[in-house]
């Protein structure tokens, strides 16, 4: 046994004391329900499995004719108990939920075609939204996801080269019109030759099939889509 064992062994001791008693104080409570979390720091088992998986492909390109992506996958339906977490890891700094979700999607489609790339790209913020949250919800999704498939995360590869209107407002062309060109390749040498985007929720998927266009564009042979959850219905 080496020296640096005896000496954390007290500094541990004392940790795990403050810890439990911070737990104590303050129980970790589900943050869906309230209840004990037993599926993760954040989540109770029944909550954990109330998260409907919706598993299919909303719109693979069926308004876009020139289909920027070969396959698209969306494995939540947002509803409350998604659009709870996703508030959570958007709003109020925990990015450790898009890892925890980001593995239970990873472990979903682990033998699923879209399984098969070379690299996941999160849809990167614009600038100004980047500044307001410190960080990227997709990237922990990303890394959840890169977890399970052990393949890396290009998080620098494609950037916002200009910042877009909130497309909340927007209809489904107005949303594709106010996204076009907003994304170049930083990296144009080391190209990956199959990837998969990842992003939070799926809506119209104007601003993914626009990344998906721009990976294309710039050489990359197949470009698959891969997001959480989609507010819409079964089509
Ligand atoms: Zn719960």
């Amino acid at each position: 046994m080496g020296t640096g064992n005896l000496l954390s062994r007290p500094v541990r001791g004392i940790t795990d004391i403050l810890s439990s008693l911070i737990d104590w104080l303050f129980p970790p409570q589900c943050l869906i329900c309230g209840k004990i979390p037993d599926a993760a720091p954040f989540l109770c088992e029944s909550c954990y499995r109330a998260c409907s998986v919706f598993d299919d492909c909303p719109d693979s390109g069926a308004h876009h004719e020139d289909k920027p992506a070969n396959r698209v996958c969306v494995m939540f339906t947002f509803d409350e108990y998604i659009q709870k977490l996703v508030h959570q890891l958007k709003y109020r700094d925990m990015p450790y939920i898009g890892t925890f979700l980001g593995q239970r999607v990873g472990k979903y489609y682990q033998h699923h075609d879209i399984a098969n790339c070379d690299a996941l790209v999160p849809i990167p913020l614009n600038a100004v939204r980047k500044r307001e949250r410190t960080y990227n919800q997709s990237s922990y999704i990303a890394r959840g996801i890169a977890s399970v498939w052990g393949i890396p995360v290009e998080e620098r590869l494609l950037k916002r080269c200009r910042n877009t209107r909130t497309q909340t407002r927007l209809n489904r062309d107005e949303r594709r019109e106010n996204i076009r060109d907003a994304f170049v390749l930083r990296n144009k040498k080391q190209i990956p030759e199959r990837v998969c985007l990842i992003d939070d929720v799926f809506t119209t998927g104007a601003t993914t099939m626009e990344a998906a266009r721009t990976l294309k564009r710039s050489g990359v042979r197949m470009v698959h889509i891969l997001t959480l959850a989609t507010p819409r219905k079964n089509q």
